[in-house]
């Protein structure tokens, strides 16, 4: 049953904030993700998590792995022909795009969310326009 394993999660006491780190970048981030490393490196039920964080989270550390390493695992797991490497740099293109603009929307740096999401400043600048964008249109439906 896929919630046996849970409850043997050695996270089951721990605050959950800890797998979401509020930092994001730099030593802070570094400081939190290792912290919540650490409760999984001793967690009976690492391997379960992590196949389950595979398919399903999208966010946050969860089977010893930060939603970025979850990411690059994905993509270098499936075995791309042509075709394949189109989609799976496609996927790495919505993801990056994805996480860029939800720090952009938390308040980070164009500059900090290009480094994070290893895209150019540009790329993070084109971001956060669109996002302002979307921002102001939806501000302007509302009154
Ligand atoms: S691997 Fe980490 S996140 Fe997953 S259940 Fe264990 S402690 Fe919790």
């Amino acid at each position: 049953m896929t919630s046996d394993w849970r409850a043997r999660a050695a996270c089951r006491d721990v605050d959950p904030e800890l797998f979401f780190p509020t930092a994001h970048t730099g030593p802070a981030w570094a400081a939190q993700v290792t912290a919540a490393k650490a409760v999984c490196r001793g967690c009976p039920v690492l391997e379960q998590c992590r196949a389950f964080a595979f398919e399903g989270l999208r966010f946050g550390v969860a089977g010893g792995m930060t939603e970025q390493e979850r990411g690059a695992h994905r993509r270098s797991r499936s075995a791309p022909g042509r075709r394949g490497r189109r989609a799976q740099r496609l996927d790495q293109v919505r993801d990056d795009r994805y996480l860029g603009r939800r720090l952009l929307a938390d308040g980070v740096s164009p500059r900090d969310v290009a480094s994070r999401c290893g895209v150019s400043q540009r790329t993070a600048l084109r971001w956060a326009a669109a996002l302002r964008s979307e921002l102001e249109a939806s501000a302007g439906e509302a009154s």
